[in-house]
Formats: structure tokens, C-alpha cells, sequence
């Protein structure tokens, strides 16, 4: 097991959790959700003291993926050639519209993000000395994946699931029912003792969501 250590850092005023994940062992990790306020989080990325290794995306909402291209110059910039991975292909036309969504709410330093690499359901990743599963949970966006280590019991669920909440899914493209479907047929089956970080909010256990959580109640 790498010795895991982890920190967010909330970004835009959306206050999205941008997750630096990285092995103390090694100093090597990876950055989850760079939605935006770049230089924010090349200065905490700095302060952890790790090599950046992969730019990683769950969706593509602004506030989860504007930000992965600035900072995927800064590190360049600095020596660090990393690829921006995920999510979904389906997320390809909101990783086109960033900048429009941008202007619409007046948050400046956003730009349209084109991943290096797409992911699909059953692929896996390489983060912080672990291996991620790749679950693609559509509800909230079309092409909204999950990264899952069954080694370490954390998951990385983005705008799925929420302490209390799940994802919003009132957009023309959002699906109430493949959501709650999601979160029943891929996250439920990670174990009661399984730890997620999620977009916005505090971190909580798949456990505590399916004994309690409102939305997901019998
Ligand atoms: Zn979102």
C-alpha cells in the first residue's frame, strides 16, 4: 500500500474540491478535477511536495475540468509533461462549451479542455501508486466516470454522490433515474466500509449514503 495522503483544494466560486491525491513514499500523484483558479492549485501542489504525474476528470462541468488545461501548461512550464485523462467521450460536448458556460456566470480563466486521453467503463488508472477502477456513472452528465481503488476503499465520485445528496441532474442532458440507477448498480457494490470524496461538500462513506441518504431511501 502507497502511504496515501490527500488534500483538496476548493475551487471557483462553484467552491469545487479539486483533490490532489499523491504516495508520500514515492512523491508522485495525481490531480483530480482542476475546474479552474490554476495557479491555486500549482501553488498547493507545490506545497505537497509531489511529482504530477496525470491530470484526471470525472465530467465535464467548468468547475471540474476549466482549469485542467492552464494547469496542465503551468506544469509543462515547470518541466512537468502530464496528460489530461477522462472523462467519458459522451462529456466531449461541455469540455467544448466551457468557455461559453464561463462567460454566461462572469468566471474569468476557464478554457474548453480536449483530454489527451477518453475513458470508458472497465478501463483502469494509475494514480498515487494504486489502481483506479473506471466506472462510467451517467445521471448528472452523459459521460460522468468514477475512479474506484478496491485496494485503498476510496473512491473518487465527482458529482454522483454527495453526503446527503447526489448529483443535480436538472439540466436538458440530465437523467434523474440513470443517476439513482448509478449509484445503486456500481456504487452501492463497493462496500458499506468504502470512503468517496465527492465535488462539493465533505468526504462520507458509501455506508453512511445508503443507510441515510434522503434521496437514496427505499
Ligand atoms: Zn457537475
Amino acid at each position: 500500500m502507497p502511504d496515501l495522503k490527500a488534500t483538496t483544494v476548493p475551487v471557483t466560486p462553484f467552491q469545487q474540491n479539486c483533490l490532489l491525491l499523491w504516495d508520500a513514499e514515492t512523491a508522485r500523484g495525481s490531480v483530480f478535477d482542476p475546474g479552474g483558479d490554476a495557479e491555486k492549485i500549482f501553488a498547493a501542489i507545490r506545497k505537497a511536495g509531489f511529482a504530477v504525474e496525470s491530470i484526471l476528470l470525472t465530467h465535464g462541468h467548468l468547475d471540474h475540468a476549466g482549469g485542467a488545461e492552464p494547469l496542465q501548461r503551468l506544469l509543462a512550464d515547470a518541466g512537468q509533461k502530464v496528460e489530461i485523462v477522462g472523462p467519458d467521450i459522451r462529456d466531449q460536448f461541455l469540455l467544448d462549451g466551457i468557455t461559453n458556460q464561463a462567460a454566461k456566470y462572469g468566471i474569468r480563466g476557464l478554457e474548453n479542455c480536449t483530454p489527451d486521453r477518453w475513458l470508458a467503463e472497465g478501463d483502469t488508472v494509475q494514480a498515487a501508486g494504486l489502481t483506479f477502477d473506471v466506472l462510467h456513472c451517467p445521471g448528472h452528465t452523459p459521460g460522468h466516470v468514477v475512479f474506484s481503488s478496491p485496494t485503498a476503499r476510496v473512491a473518487i465520485v465527482g458529482d454522483v454522490l454527495f453526503r446527503a445528496g447526489v448529483g443535480r441532474t436538472d439540466f436538458p442532458y440530465g437523467d434523474t433515474a440513470a443517476l439513482i440507477r448509478s449509484i445503486r448498480t456500481k456504487l452501492f457494490p463497493l462496500g458499506d466500509d468504502v470512503s468517496f470524496m465527492c465535488g462539493h461538500g465533505p468526504s462520507s462513506t458509501i455506508g453512511a449514503e445508503r443507510r441515510s441518504n434522503p434521496f437514496l431511501a427505499d
